[in-house]
């Protein structure tokens, strides 16, 4: 769960909570398990490293520099990503086909903004090459077998 102006925080080095919806107490005991390993901590761990995309970091001192909305969406599609290599490492097969929907959402938004900044295109430019890879990945493993 993403926390409002927690943009600040990012790249900080700092320990950063980790906060989930009461809907998440209504998963299986496995299934809260890789929500909290997967997605919340890629959350956690983004804010306190700020996030890498090669040879970008975005953090703190230039989220500013980047839409509301692409950065809630970079964050998203990173933690969802994240919690679809755990589900198809073993664990919350059951969230595996609404957690894909999700990320494809996401990515397909990455895929359709308009960058405001020449920083944002550049973000946006790693951001995209980094959700194809993943994707790819993922897929990847899909067709190995990996899943369902
Ligand atoms: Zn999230």
């Amino acid at each position: 769960m993403l926390i409002e102006g927690g943009h600040q925080l990012l790249g900080l080095k700092r320990r950063h909570p980790i906060f989930v919806m009461p809907s998440a107490f209504e998963l299986s005991e496995e299934e809260f398990r890789c929500v909290l390993k997967g997605h919340e901590y890629t959350h956690a761990r983004d804010y306190s490293d700020g996030i890498s995309l090669g040879d970008v970091v975005l953090n703190h001192e230039n989220c500013g520099l980047v839409q509301t909305d692409t950065f809630k969406a970079i964050l998203e599609s990173r933690a969802y990503a994240n919690a679809i290599l755990m589900t198809l490492r073993g664990s919350g097969r059951d969230t595996f086909l609404p957690t894909l929907v999700i990320l494809a959402t996401y990515i397909t938004l990455l895929m359709k903004t308009n960058p405001c900044s020449d920083f944002e295109k550049l973000v946006l430019d790693r951001v995209r090459h980094e959700a194809e890879r993943d994707f790819n990945h993922i897929i990847g493993l899909i067709e190995g077998g990996y899943c369902c």
